[in-house]
């Protein structure tokens, strides 16, 4: 069993040393990294089939690792065409799914892009086809966290504060903090108590309970005057993970840690390291 009790690191996808690229594979060498927890991506589309599921299943139950799930990178809830705004809740709908099959608490997505709209109505756009999403998934009995994340350009939508207001007004969503994204959006959020604060903030606007079930992800990252380039190892960033991982065990925060380093396991068992020597 997964220790809800702690604050668990793995990594985006299958680790790079594993033996082989399959999702139970990187399962089994998490657990020899020493890590908790695994996100398994479809940020291309939803590509397993419902006995592979179960069988991830099975082997992350057995080994302790702790699964999620990256929706399609496809999705536009703010889409003007009607066709492309059902395909969007489609793919969160199927990653939901598939997700819940294989025991995955978490499904993580880019909610929209603003496409010139006023952030108003694009917010008001995601949040209703996100309450359809919801219905949808209570009528087929799916119990995972809707997780929107915070984004890191400026033409995405999902600044930390959106994602917030979306979680206290739709059931069953909570957010997916990325670190990095907002430091890149920002060119700020990269000091320890710029972490505290964004801490602080999400305990004062949804409770104590989501500081004890974060989702988080990070990475170092390149950035410029639009917010994100791409994700960079910590040693060649400027982000400051020693200073987040002291953030994190001062507020006693539990959930997991994904990182998005391009080196994967190296970043995500230097901030475990880090975090255990604290
Ligand atoms: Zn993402």
């Amino acid at each position: 069993m997964t220790n809800k009790e702690a604050l668990l690191f793995g990594t985006a996808g299958i680790p790079r040393s594993s033996k082989a690229q399959t999702t139970q594979a990187g399962i089994e060498r998490t657990l020899e990294l020493g890590l908790g927890c695994m996100e398994v991506e479809f940020v291309k589309g939803v590509n397993m089939t419902p006995p592979t599921a179960r069988d991830v299943a099975r082997v992350a139950t057995k080994r302790g690792i702790r699964l999620s799930a990256h929706a399609p990178y496809f999705i536009n809830l703010n889409a003007k065409e009607p066709r492309k705004l059902a395909a969007s809740r489609e793919h969160i709908i199927q990653t939901a799914r598939i997700t819940a099959l294989f025991g995955g608490e978490s499904v993580v997505f880019h909610p929209a892009y603003y496409l010139k709209d006023d952030p108003s109505q694009v917010y008001a756009s995601v949040k209703s086809n996100l309450e359809q999403i919801v219905t949808k998934l209570k009528t087929e009995g799916i119990r995972v966290w809707l997780r929107p994340e915070v984004m890191g350009k400026d033409s995405q939508f999902g600044t930390l504060e959106e994602i917030l207001q979306l979680c206290t007004e739709v059931e069953g969503v909570a957010p997916t903090l990325d670190f990095a994204h907002w430091h890149a959006r920002t060119g700020k959020a990269n000091s320890y108590n710029e972490f505290v604060a964004m801490l602080k903030k999400i305990e004062k606007k949804l409770g104590r309970s989501a500081l004890d079930n974060m989702h988080i992800h990070v990475s170092g990252i390149r950035y410029g005057p639009k917010g994100e380039n791409n994700h960079l190892n910590f040693a060649e960033s400027d982000f400051r993970d020693e200073d987040l991982v002291m953030a994190l065990k001062d507020c006693k925060v539990k959930g997991a840690v994904i990182c998005e380093s391009p080196n994967l396991e190296e970043d995500a068992q230097l901030l475990q390291q880090a975090y255990e020597k604290l």
